[in-house]
């Protein structure tokens, strides 16, 4: 599961309108790119997905169910930010295993999940060791593993490699496309990289100033791109 729809979505802050009425819909098990330049409102429609922000007007559906029926903790998302936000003081065993304890998870159930997402990111041999001891992509990693332990209906990433140099960028990349491929879970991904939305798209939305200008995959962007803006994003030599 992991079907999103949004219905009219708008969102104000005082008399600024951030997000005019919105429609989108995001299938189940597909991978959205959200893309569009600083300030266009990727953050903002990402935390209203995820319930840290309340729509201003219209209808988030989650599975179905009408987002404001379910608190933030009952959508079955997980956020991964571009600053992993770990505890410095926890192990990474710890850091992952902090949601499900907070959620009063069994201890048995809490290392199957450990066991099983430090396999699936190459972590088993830093259980153990403390954010500081990692490098930027270990601790990158580590913030995923505490969003798969929760076994979402879908991940909603923030430009999660921002903080990372070009070469490592690459990589993660790769990664992330590879956890999609092997879970197959929804996973929304706001970037303003094109090349990140290019090569890690099903769907690519193009924003500008709260505005969807185009949403298909990265082919279609690339060979009809429906204007001057959106060919100027996707890099098309139109
Ligand atoms: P992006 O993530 O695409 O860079 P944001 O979603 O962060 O853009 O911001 C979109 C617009 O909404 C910007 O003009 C920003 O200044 C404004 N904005 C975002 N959050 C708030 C807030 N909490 N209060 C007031 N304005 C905000
Ligand atoms: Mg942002």
């Amino acid at each position: 599961m992991g079907r999103i729809t949004l219905d009219k979505v708008t969102k104000r802050f005082g008399d600024a309108e951030v997000i005019p009425p919105l429609d989108l819909t995001i299938e189940d098990g597909e991978f959205v790119v959200f893309v569009g330049p600083s300030g266009c409102g990727k953050s903002t429609l990402l935390r209203l997905i995820a319930g840290l922000e309340d729509v201003s007007g219209g209808e988030i559906r989650i599975d179905g169910t009408a987002a404001t029926e379910l608190p933030p903790a009952k959508r079955g998302l997980a956020m991964v930010f571009q600053s992993y936000a770990l505890y410095p003081h926890m192990s990474v065993r710890k850091n992952i295993a902090f949601p499900m304890k907070m959620a009063g998870m069994p201890k048995e159930e809490q290392e199957r999940r450990i066991d099983n997402a430090a396999k699936v990111l190459n972590l088993t041999d830093y259980l153990d060791r403390r954010p500081g001891q990692l490098s930027g992509g270990q601790r990158q990693r580590v913030a995923i593993g505490r969003a798969i332990v929760r076994e979402p209906a879908a991940f909603l990433f923030d430009e999660p490699l921002s903080n990372l140099d070009a070469a490592l960028r690459v990589g993660m990349r790769l990664e992330i496309s590879e956890l999609h491929n092997r879970l197959e879970t929804t996973m929304i991904y706001v970037t303003h990289d094109q090349v990140e939305a290019m090569t890690m798209a099903d769907k690519i939305v193009v924003l500008r100033a709260g505005k969807i200008e185009q949403v298909g995959t990265p082919l279609e962007l690339y060979r009809t791109p429906r204007n001057k803006f959106v060919a100027g994003f996707i890099g098309s030599p139109t």
